[in-house]
């Protein structure tokens, strides 16, 4: 039988000279790539963060560049980062074998970064746009809900709040009219008080007058019960609220865990019972599925989040985006009239534009508003059965954002007997139809736009852009939850997935497959591989 030999392992054995781990790393390993870019980005921004004195610190940049490997890796705490750091022949060469603690890295992150991230991922995607691999021209914005790190069962909604405040107003507002049926003469030079809106002040006001005035009246113990709560609880409870509602800002939830959270209906219903969750709302342009710009915001709904989120690609690259396509949570009138205004060819789809196109909604809707024709020059619509339908009248309207839309009122001469009548309208009147006129032609122009060539591209392009970005990050990178606070810490977060998503499709472009060249593969002791390593460095040079 012949004898096993095995190759020689001593894991005691001593180096003569310490190992290159430059060798040790593929040619077009991503680490090379976070290395290589980070090293093009000007971050004096950074560097002035630092006041100096004490003992030295860890190079800001050596810090940056493992966290945004880290989170390239799908490592995203700072712990995990730590033993990454120390641990993975990667990291360490990336980090030049410094060890920094998770505390040093959360404390960078959260204090360093998070101030000037925005602006290297502007340089990063400046340099990715360079190189071709991403244009500013044509954007592809797209939203996503990202649940919080939030206590899912300790929320505050705004609508208890405004129930309860009401009940109180009802309640004082009855110990008020009791007062004055028992205490007439007492209360007849007290003014009528409106308890629609209270406060704490307004009800130790009103409690203080009603005590006053039936002092010496015979008062049954349950109206002397509901006066003493109201004096007790209500003032305390009012302020509360107040806070509460400046917290809320216009919003209807909060977690209390987390006061910039909203609660949403997610996409992700694991339970498959419609529950609400602590989330943001991320707004997300992309090109090419690079990440252009990013936005957290606290409303639920896209409609009301785009103007804002151009202004802030308009205010981090000084320039606006020649296209803007987005599906028809984007389609509003104030979302088109902020296009046209800033120049850009929106190719953003209205609400049933798909049933639109095949048909679907004339064939189901036959005597709807958009389907009746209408007579600019006479700026009136001409009915099923031929009536005029003249103009009525006008009327404004605002909506969450403060955005005013105005809309036409048209009626039919007669439509008593009409044989249409029951398929046509439900009023007992003569049919009514409402047009916004502005929104109609906006609908027009998104027609135009989005059924051109160009159009077309762009709708087919829209989905495997944006939307595969959303699934890369939350299926391939696993970030389904945010793992900070608050809604700037949520946003250094996201940009630093963000960048960690760049930096890897400029990665994937390159391969990974090199792996050491075919010299160092042969086993050669470390002093010739050295000696080969500077041979190689100085013939580059
Ligand atoms: S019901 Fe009135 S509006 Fe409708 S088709 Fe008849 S006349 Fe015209």
């Amino acid at each position: 039988m012949t004898k096993a030999v095995f190759k020689t392992y001593a894991p005691g054995q001593l180096q003569l000279l310490p190992p290159s781990w430059d060798e040790k790393i593929g040619k077009a390993h991503p680490v090379r790539i976070v290395n290589s870019v980070i090293d093009k980005l000007d971050l004096s921004d950074l560097y002035e963060s630092y006041e100096g004195g004490g003992t030295s610190a860890y190079h800001p940049k050596m810090l940056l560049k493992g966290i945004i490997f880290g989170y390239i890796n799908n490592i995203y705490s700072s712990r995990r980062i730590e033993e990454a750091i120390k641990s993975n022949i990667h990291f360490i060469w990336l980090c030049a074998d410094n060890e920094p603690d998770h505390n040093t890295i959360n404390r960078f992150r959260g204090k360093k970064v998070a101030p000037v991230l925005k602006g290297i991922f502007k340089q990063i995607v400046l340099l990715l746009a360079e190189e071709g691999l991403v244009s500013l021209k044509d954007q592809y914005v797209d939203g996503t809900k990202m649940e919080a790190s939030a206590n899912r069962y300790t929320f505050v909604w705004g609508n208890a709040i405004k129930t309860n405040k009401e009940k109180m107003g009802k309640q004082l507002d009855e110990l008020w009219q009791y007062a004055q049926t028992v205490a007439t003469e007492e209360m007849k030079d007290t003014s009528a008080i409106d308890f629609k809106i209270i406060d704490a002040e307004k009800v130790n006001q009103t409690v203080s007058a009603i005590e006053e005035a039936i002092k010496d009246k015979p008062i049954p113990a349950k109206i002397r019960q509901k006066l003493d709560y109201a004096k007790k609880n209500y003032p305390k409870k009012l302020d509360e609220y107040k806070i509460k509602e400046q917290i809320l800002n216009g919003r209807n939830s909060y977690s209390k865990t987390d006061t910039d959270a909203t609660f949403m209906r997610m996409k992700e219903d694991h339970m498959k019972n419609g529950q609400l969750k602590p989330a943001y709302n991320l707004q997300v342009s992309t090109n090419n599925q690079v990440i252009t710009n990013y936005d957290i915001y606290p409303n639920p709904t896209d409609t009301l989040t785009l103007p804002s989120h151009i202004d802030s690609f308009c205010a981090l690259y000084g320039q606006a985006p020649e296209t803007i396509t987005a599906d028809s949570g984007y389609g509003s009138e104030q979302n088109y009239e902020y296009l046209e205004e800033k120049k850009i060819t929106a190719y953003v789809k209205y609400s049933y534009f798909h049933q639109e196109q095949r048909g679907i909604r004339e064939k189901k809707y036959p005597f709807a508003q958009e389907h009746l024709y209408y007579n600019p020059e006479k700026d009136c619509y001409t009915c099923p059965m031929g009536q005029q339908m003249k103009n009525i009248g006008s009327y404004t309207k605002k909506n969450a954002n403060g955005f005013e839309q105005t809309l036409t009122k048209y009626q039919a001469q007669n439509c008593n007997d009409c044989p249409l009548r029951n398929a046509c309208h439900k009023s007992s009147e003569n049919r009514i139809i409402e047009v916004n006129h502005r929104l109609n032609r906006h609908k027009q122009i998104a027609r135009a736009n989005l059924t051109s060539e160009e159009g077309i591209m762009h709708r087919k392009q829209r989905p495997q852009d944006i939307e595969a970005t959303f699934g890369n990050i939350k299926q391939n990178k696993g970030f389904r939850r945010f793992m900070t606070r608050g809604k700037k810490k949520v946003a250094t977060e996201f940009g630093l997935i963000a960048i960690a998503h760049n930096l890897k499709k400029k990665a994937s472009g390159k391969g990974t497959s090199s792996y050491l060249n075919p010299i160092n593969r042969l086993y050669t002791p470390y002093i010739i591989r050295h000696i080969l390593d500077l041979f190689n460095k100085i013939t580059v040079k």
